[in-house]
């Protein structure tokens, strides 16, 4: 089988707003802990920056001159939370770049699974707004580079950062190529995401929120994934499977009040292996949040064996828990039988 890749870049260091959580030893701490396990078997390889035309299928061109013109200018404030300096453009184009590499290799068949580690993260940028530390949509180009560019027709992401992805959303709200599914605690920051929202236009039934209240750990968020996201993928047979991988949910993260642990992590990385196995597809982790540097690293460092294995991963027996029966049951008009799948 050929080697999982992990996709890094010493630029995701320059984007350093001092005082900023999101910060460079987000990933000296991911790295330091994932190189002192070999990578765990990874090619380590450096990840290109994204061409113009890769981030415009996302963001239109006049954002993305916008974003260069004001790093170039040395950097300023976007809004409260998402500051740019010169070292910002750099960082986000290689960290978009990342995350569409990944994909080019995982639908080229030259790894079965990898990662893309590098920051700014993205899944709070919408189409023409930076925000929530966010600049570029990382996961939405990969999404949209594996369906615009390599002609996949379904592409599943799931986003288990703490908090809800409206950049992901909005950027695919009427699409019925990308299935964005997001479990994220809610209320929190950015207030998005009610259950109620399924996706408009074409794209209706193909956005699947899940919130869960403040303070939900393992046995909530590992029973969303595994009776609710997984079973979409088991349905929906997506040619590709990516996560938007925020380790925020955790337990430490200073920025949120969920209880996922480790084994949690590792445990939803499993049903979603499992679910991709299932279906013949490959599974590629984009980095999104996390602000305690030992639970990312740990976090992380859980979950890569799992998500590496040669064989299928078990995942356990995961109890159903009250929050994914209601969520397959309001999922009913659009995705019938998932209790079953
Ligand atoms: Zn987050």
């Amino acid at each position: 089988m050929p080697p999982a890749l992990w996709f890094r870049h010493d630029a995701s260091l320059g984007h350093d707003v001092p005082g900023h959580p999101e910060r460079p030893d987000r990933i000296r701490a991911l790295e330091a802990e994932i190189g002192a396990h070999e990578w765990f078997g990874c090619s380590v390889l450096e990840a290109p920056a994204a061409e113009r035309s890769v981030l415009s299928a996302v963001h239109p061109a006049r954002y993305v001159a916008a974003i260069e013109a004001l790093c170039a200018d040395g950097g300023g404030a976007i809004d409260a939370d998402t500051v740019a300096t010169a070292g910002t453009w750099e960082a986000a184009v290689r960290a978009a770049g990342g995350a569409a590499a990944l994909v080019d290799a995982l639908v080229a068949g030259e790894a079965r699974t990898g990662v893309s580690a590098l920051r700014p993260p993205g899944h709070h940028a919408e189409p023409e707004r930076a925000m929530g530390f966010c600049f570029f949509g990382n996961v939405a180009v990969a999404a949209r580079r594996a369906t615009a560019e390599h002609g996949l027709s379904r592409v599943l992401i799931l986003d288990w950062d703490v908090h809800h992805g409206n950049g992901t959303e909005a950027i695919f709200a009427g699409a019925s190529d990308v299935l964005f599914v997001s479990v994220h605690e809610s209320p929190l920051y950015p207030g998005t995401g009610p259950a109620s929202f399924v996706g408009s236009g074409a794209g209706e039934g193909f956005n699947v929120n899940l919130p869960v209240p403040g303070g939900s750990g393992d046995a909530e968020w590992r029973s969303l994934v595994e009776h609710v996201a997984a079973p979409l993928v088991r349905a929906w047979e997506p040619q590709l499977v990516l996560v938007s991988a925020g380790f925020d949910a955790h337990r430490d993260d200073p920025l949120a009040s969920c209880r996922v642990t480790e084994a949690g992590f590792a445990g939803m990385t499993a049903s979603m292996r499992r679910a991709a196995d299932a279906v013949g597809a490959p599974v590629g982790l984009v980095l999104e949040g996390g602000y305690d540097l030992g639970a990312i690293a740990r976090s992380c460092a859980a979950l890569m064996p799992v998500l590496l294995s040669e064989a299928t991963p078990e995942a356990g027996a995961v109890e159903r828990h009250p929050l994914a029966d209601a969520a397959v049951r309001r999922l009913e008009p659009w995705w019938p039988g998932l209790a079953a799948a």
